[in-house]
């Protein structure tokens, strides 16, 4: 079980009397995280990597450390898996400029993803002349749910990716990765999985998952904006050209020549953001403390309570599967009422913080729902189902006096 008044001592803005239904966009942060970072900045602030006072050292034990602390969390094999990114966005965009792309590779992803990883095999398309095949939910199409089936008939031999989000950012769905990946295989194609939903709220395993590739967010899980971490795969490390190249990427440089360092060192080119990443291994500490178990259950405990109690009013309508399907993410609109509206009204009215608009995922929105955006609400562990009720009659009143 999880202490949600004990939790909620640790995020001191909650006492503001906010309710924040905004964490899937981006989560609060708690105190031990920010004075984790905090002791950084106060007491061993130094460079990493490169100097020799004891400075430098703790800072660079510190911040090589919360690589083994991400292996730790994902399940993977070693340190040298994990690159050290600013966010999701970055992470894909790692690999999608990094692969050795040739004319004819295929790309397979689906049309519930974020833009961030969309666009961005768009622009390989453009570039490289990859073919982008985009695969649509099985029906009812606004469940959001993929079917493998439907990618066994797309993924084929020169598959070089499969690139699929965990969990949809808008619907909340989870996506049956582990048996999409297990096609892909079956073609030699590699697999990328868009984790920035699913590493926060739920127990992830690369191994069990079975992928090549996967990205995650450091802001979406109580660590500081500017952290997050891209894992490839041992045997993929050299399959991958490096972003940026520089400081802290070298084994050698001659006048006319340089040698890259070993994975993660070449992938993580100047000075990084060493105060957000061990902020980041400080989050992934709470986390764990609290346990990735119990605060899957905690979310689907409140994220229930939401949908049964949304779908039940008039005027509302809720998108997406059964909570069983789902993480705490739940989209709706209230009648003709534009999302922004009822999101501003939600503020305004209550001190209620969600998301509104189309959640950087048009394509979703446009061919799914049908509609340019929706309202989302969405849960972490300082949520309780106090909040959810109020939430619910906010709601309801938001209905009854400003819907036609
Ligand atoms: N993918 C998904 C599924 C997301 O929800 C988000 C954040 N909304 C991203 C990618 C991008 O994350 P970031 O902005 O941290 O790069």
């Amino acid at each position: 079980m999880l202490d949600v008044r004990q939790i909620r001592n640790d995020f001191p803005i909650l006492d503001t009397g906010i309710i924040y239904l905004d964490s899937a966009a981006s989560s609060l942060t708690p105190e031990p995280v920010l004075e984790t970072m905090l002791e950084f900045y106060r007491q061993y602030r130094g460079n990493v990597g490169r100097g020799i006072h004891r400075l430098s050292v703790k800072a660079s034990e510190e911040y090589e450390r919360v690589h083994g602390k991400v292996a730790d969390l994902i399940g993977a094999k070693s340190r040298a898996e994990i690159v050290m990114v600013r966010n999701t966005t970055e992470g894909i965009n790692l690999v999608a400029c990094g692969l050795k792309w040739k004319k004819g590779d295929k790309v397979v992803t689906s049309i519930i993803e974020h833009h961030s990883n969309f666009i961005v095999w768009l622009r390989v398309r453009d570039r490289r002349g990859v073919h982008v095949e985009v695969v649509r939910p099985k029906a009812p199409v606004e469940d959001g749910i993929l079917d493998p089936a439907d990618f066994a008939k797309v993924i084929d031999d020169s598959t070089k990716l499969v690139a699929l989000t965990h969990v949809s950012n808008v619907l909340g769905v989870v996506t049956p990765v582990r048996e999409i990946a297990e096609i892909a295989h079956e073609h030699g194609a590699y697999v990328l999985i868009d984790a920035a939903q699913s590493v926060p709220h739920m127990k992830v395993d690369v191994q069990r998952v079975g992928c090549d590739f996967l990205a995650f967010s450091g802001h979406k899980m109580c660590a500081p904006t500017g952290s997050g971490a891209l894992y490839i795969r041992e045997e993929l490390i050299d399959e991958v050209e490096p972003l940026c190249i520089g400081g802290g990427t070298i084994g050698d440089v001659e006048f006319d020549s340089y040698k890259l360092d070993e994975s993660p060192r070449r992938f993580e080119a100047g000075t990084p953001d060493i105060g957000g990443t061990i902020g980041l291994g400080a989050a992934i500490e709470y986390l764990q403390r609290i346990g990735m178990e119990n605060i899957e259950r905690h979310e689907k405990d409140l994220v229930s309570q939401m949908y049964e109690a949304l779908s039940e009013l008039p005027k509302v309508e809720v998108y997406g599967p059964e909570p069983e399907r789902r993480v705490g993410i739940l989209p709706f609109n209230v009648s003709d009422l534009n999302p922004h509206d009822v999101a501003l009204a939600l503020d305004v009215s209550a001190d209620i913080m969600v998301r509104s608009g189309h959640h950087c995922a048009l394509p979703l929105s446009k061919s799914i729902l049908g509609k340019p955006g929706s309202v989302r609400a969405s849960v972490y562990i300082y949520n309780t189902r106090e909040e959810i009720n109020k939430f619910v009659s906010t709601v309801k009143e938001i209905a009854e006096t400003l819907a036609k």
